[in-house]
């Protein structure tokens, strides 16, 4: 008998129908003999549509005033899915975060899980039942309820998945897999059937929005066998597993894109010892993830930092920078929101120095200027203009011939 962790997205669960149709799913598993902790998210675009009831009320509400609202969402979908499975006849518990002992951090719309508590699950699985948990959300230690990010059912499921030790955390999306690139934007891009933890994670945060990557960081981290997998069909997913055994590694395995992507440049930063320290220490505690950094060669006595952020931290990192000009001895700043990230990324890149030149020379041949570039040992990315972004990503794909990936 085997420890299963199903999740399933909100477009898995969108209507009663898709209810139903994922409670006979669970059921399925149980009648294998094996134990089912199923997380699920709220419904459809339940969250977008009460991040819209807010804005009405409140155009800067507090963040755990949202975290109370968005939590609702998952505590909708939980009950009903648990009342899917009563009505075929198993035995079934629905249970929050809370109840579940998964405790954050305080950081609400951005909370880490700390810790969970088994004890409760533990106990009703040991009674026979179907668990059913919300995702997404936790508690911190002032009992307050906090949210994970967006997308973050899919941390709750993983987090889960280790504690529990399960033997398996499959995902339910309304994808059959991880693809070469975005399907929506490159038809002939190629499903994948394994991607290992370092790719999948850099795809995760480079935009690929499949899975939250801090699941990915977790199941890594506690080497959780995880499948991507569609809530629809019965086809195989995508395995997502260590790279060790990821059998012939390619030299590209993906291109992502990211337009959630804003650049800020500080200029006339003064020349000298601590500058960039000031800076980033100054995002780091409002919270504000800095991704891509530049740092100009100084000139006279001066120099310019740009780096990017995502583009709903934009306005909080100007503000804090505007504030903080004279701190930061720093002669302005400039910004521009509509730019994107095009990355590519594969564990067999480390041994191949043409790779970024063959991604340049896709651009190049597109007419698509490049703003700024990072590298890693499994990933450049290039900062382009927003309106390229489809344009670049398909000719990368080409380049790479990717529709050709054979596992
Ligand atoms: N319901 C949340 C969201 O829409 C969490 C999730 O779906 O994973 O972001
Ligand atoms: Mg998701």
């Amino acid at each position: 008998m085997a420890l299963i962790v199903q999740k399933y997205g909100g477009s898995s669960v969108a209507d009663a129908q898709k209810v139903m149709n994922v409670a006979k799913r669970i059921v399925r598993e149980k009648d294998k003999g094996n134990d089912v902790v199923t997380v699920v998210s709220a419904q459809g675009d339940t969250t977008d549509h009460l991040i819209e009831m807010a804005k009405e009320i409140n155009s800067h509400p507090s963040k755990r005033e949202m975290d109370m609202l968005l939590s609702t969402g998952e505590q909708i979908s939980i009950s009903l899915l648990a009342m899917a499975v009563e009505r075929l006849g198993y035995p079934v518990i629905s249970l929050t975060g809370p109840q579940v002992g998964i405790k954050t951090s305080s950081v609400h719309s951005n909370a880490r899980i700390i810790s969970i508590d088994i004890t409760r699950i533990k106990k009703e699985l040991q009674k026979g039942k179907i668990i059913i948990v919300a995702g997404f959300q936790g508690v911190d230690e002032n009992n307050d309820i906090t949210t994970l990010g967006r997308g973050g059912s899919d941390t709750t499921a993983v987090a889960l998945a280790a504690a529990l030790k399960a033997d398996f955390c499959e995902i339910y999306t309304d994808v059959d897999g991880v693809y070469t690139a975005d399907p929506r934007l490159v038809p002939q891009a190629s499903k994948l059937k394994y991607i290992s933890y370092d790719e999948m994670l850099e795809m995760a945060s480079l935009g690929a929005r499949i899975l939250h990557n801090r699941s990915v960081e977790l199941a890594k981290k506690y080497r959780v066998p995880l499948v991507v997998k569609s809530s629809f069909g019965d086809n195989d997913g995508t395995y997502v597993k260590e790279v060790e055994k990821v059998e012939d590694k390619m030299v590209v395995t993906g291109v992502a894109h990211d337009t959630n992507v804003a650049r800020i440049a500080v200029l006339g930063i003064k020349d000298k010892p601590g500058m960039a320290y000031k800076l980033f220490d100054l995002l780091a505690k409002n919270n504000i993830d800095v991704d891509v950094i530049i740092q100009s060669i100084g000139r006279e006595e001066d120099k310019d930092i740009s780096f990017t952020v995502s583009s709903s931290n934009l306005e909080k990192a100007l503000e804090l920078i505007k504030e903080n000009l004279d701190y930061l001895e720093a002669r302005g700043v400039k910004y521009r929101d509509n730019v994107a990230k095009v990355s590519i990324v594969g564990a067999g890149m480390v041994n191949n120095p043409g790779v970024a030149a063959l991604m340049f020379e896709a651009l190049a041949e597109a007419n698509i200027n490049i703003g700024m570039i990072t590298t890693s040992e499994i990933k450049v990315s290039c900062l382009i203009n927003e309106e390229d972004v489809e344009k670049a990503v398909k000719a990368i794909h080409d380049k790479f011939q990717l529709h050709k990936i054979h596992q």
